[in-house]
């Protein structure tokens, strides 16, 4: 039996969410909090673009749009290191031909919307979700012109982010609802590197670039007008900090001194410094995500996640493909299929949110330091001849979509051991290539 579906946010995850409910027959509402994004101009500041990589491939193919998203989509080959000393390298992301993409957000959710409404999708805009009345299966929302509106859906999926208030409407009326918030001390501000006056890119174009600074880092995708989103990630408070570059001298000093390769091409770095907003970063886990077969949480609702990996929208595109397997195999038994998708997807939900929390360090820090490089090379040499026993965390992660996230958290948790115990052998340095060290981490893997 077809349902009449209520998707509470036009993101990423709920535009993508309605694409493959209305393909199966299904009458799907998205009701969306801002404007149309096609219609009005996106606010500057904000995540700008995004990593797109396997997980989230994997869902774009299935509804058949990835074709029209590799046209926005720059492939970044591997990160591009910006030392203090002056000095840059090249990491790559995995093997010859393994890359991420950094797309357009604004894009790529306007594109999602358009396949969304070809499909029969309809979305109300200015329409914020403010309660749910779960006994009456009645949401109510507010609207700018009508006041408060309500309709009556059987099943509603909470689509609406990292704060969502359906989330809270579930949290409110249900007994036992584990919550989960944590904030890190670090925030986020977006910049800007623009184009070079010939149109050109004035950096490596292919590359995430990343500025590691111990405590902090910058890093920059590029754009498809040559131009770059910097993001600044970096503490809140202490020295350095947003609050303690609190004037335009203090700020060019500090830039200057320590991105001095960016710094030279940021001619805007004040104006948006002080008028972009700081941002906080949240990890959010709860539980449970469903109510019998009438409601689900997905994407960020269900589990918002640090940037570090990623992988926050590959994980909610990879929601929506993982519901669409559940709809094929179980037909019209929501129940179960509510029932299975959180089963499935809450491990992975909570490892790729310790994942992810874990890559900052070896964001900001590692990537500088020599030995962590050793090992990087070291794992790479594993997984050249070993490409079935040994694959990389970070390939398991990025570019193994057939390896769960919660499998891929325990291999890497597993690695890690090994190859502390390997980086701590005499000599490393010297005979990281030797067949004693692949015999040691041979051992370990099996033993
Ligand atoms: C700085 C930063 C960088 C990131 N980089 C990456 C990356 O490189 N790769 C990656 O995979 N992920 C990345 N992410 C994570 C990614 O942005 C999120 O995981 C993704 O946007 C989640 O999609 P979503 O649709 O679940 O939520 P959202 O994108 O937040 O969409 C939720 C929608 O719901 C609407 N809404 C909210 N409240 C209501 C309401 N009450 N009523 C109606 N509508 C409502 C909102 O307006 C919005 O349109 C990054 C995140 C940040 C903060």
């Amino acid at each position: 039996m077809k349902k009449d579906v209520t998707i509470v946010g036009a993101g990423l995850v709920g535009s993508l969410l309605s694409i493959y409910l209305s393909r199966r027959g299904h009458k799907v509402s998205i009701y969306e909090r801002r404007p149309d994004m096609r219609k009005e101009k996106m606010s500057a500041g904000r995540s700008i673009n995004l990593a797109l990589s396997d997980r989230g491939i994997k869902a774009l193919e299935e509804v058949g749009i990835m074709d029209a998203i590799r046209e926005i989509a720059i492939p970044m080959h591997g990160r591009f290191i910006h030392n203090a000393d002056g000095n840059t390298t090249f990491q790559p992301y995995g093997k010859q031909g393994q890359f991420i993409n950094s797309v357009s957000r604004g894009e790529l959710n306007k594109k999602l919307m358009d396949l969304a409404e070809k499909e029969g999708a309809e979305i109300f805009f200015d329409h914020k979700c403010v309660s749910i009345d779960w006994k009456a299966n009645a949401i109510s929302f507010e609207t700018p012109g009508s006041g408060l509106i309500t309709r009556n859906s059987k099943l509603i999926f909470g689509a609406d982010g990292a704060y969502s208030a359906a989330r809270l409407q579930h949290q409110l009326q249900h007994d036992r609802f584990q919550y989960q918030q944590y904030y890190i001390d670090f925030g986020y501000k977006e910049l800007t590197i623009p184009p070079a006056e010939d149109g050109s890119f004035r950096m490596e174009k292919n590359a995430l670039h990343i500025w590691p600074r111990g405590n902090y880092m910058l890093i920059a995708l590029p754009n498809t007008d040559s131009s770059f989103t910097c993001t600044l990630f970096f503490p809140f408070d202490g020295e350095p900090s947003f609050a303690s570059l609190n004037t335009k001298e203090k700020l060019r000093a500090f830039f200057e001194k320590t991105f001095t390769d960016a710094f030279r091409l940021m001619p805007k770095l004040e104006e948006e410094f002080f008028t972009n907003p700081t941002s906080s970063l949240v990890t959010v886990k709860c539980y449970p995500w469903i109510r019998e077969d009438k409601f689900a949480l997905i994407g960020d609702a269900a589990h918002a996640i640090v940037p570090f990996f990623g992988q926050g929208m590959n994980c909610g595109f990879e929601d929506c493909s993982v519901l669409n397997g559940l709809m094929e195999q179980y037909g019209d038994d929501w129940t179960t299929i509510l029932e299975r998708f959180q089963q499935l997807r809450k491990p992975d939900g909570d490892a790729i949110a310790e994942l992810a929390l874990n890559n900052f360090i070896e964001m900001r820090d590692k990537v500088a330091d020599p030995k962590f490089l050793l090992q990087k090379k070291i794992e790479a040499r594993l997984h050249d001849k070993y490409p079935l026993k040994w694959i990389p965390a970070y390939s398991q992660v990025t570019f193994s979509p057939q390896i769960r996230y919660s499998d891929a958290f325990r291999n890497a948790m597993k690695q890690e051991a090994i190859m502390q115990q390997v980086m701590a052998m005499p000599d490393i340095d010297r005979k990281w290539d030797s067949e004693e060290i692949e015999a040691a981490v041979l051992k370990r893997l099996t033993g």
